[in-house]
């Protein structure tokens, strides 16, 4: 499945992605950004940075990420991806949880490719 987003948007081209594709069967999410940069998350990776208030925790309360679950193969099966808008994409796991909204900056921010991971290490 391939998403096309918002291509053509006055958006900074880092954070706009051009293609999205969730490759179910090998359990990835490719981007690639309109800058050109590619960005690959496992869908594993991807359960983890859950941004949704049960997995994070809100109001200073700690998520159930937070506990360190042990997490099970259907809550790391990747089944869907939406667009949600044009800032963010809404996974659909396995187990049915969907409720995660991850902003392409936090997608951008994240990126574990080698050239973000060393700027990231020069910058902390
Ligand atoms: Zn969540
Ligand atoms: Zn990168």
């Amino acid at each position: 499945m391939t998403l096309h987003a918002n291509a053509g948007s006055a958006d900074p081209s880092a954070t706009t992605p051009a293609r999205i594709h969730a490759d179910r069967a090998a359990g990835l999410l490719e981007i690639e950004w309109q800058d050109g940069h590619r960005t690959t998350y496992a869908a594993l990776e991807l359960r983890w940075l859950c941004p949704c208030a049960y997995c994070r925790g809100e109001a200073g309360l700690p998520g159930w990420l937070d506990t360190a679950p042990t997490l099970t193969a259907d809550q790391t099966r990747l089944v869907d991806v939406h667009l949600v808008g044009s800032y963010a994409i809404a996974p659909s796991w396995g187990d049915g949880h969907h409720s995660g909204f991850y902003p392409f900056s936090l997608l951008r921010d994240r990126c574990g490719c080698a050239t973000c991971t060393a700027s990231r290490e020069v910058r902390s």
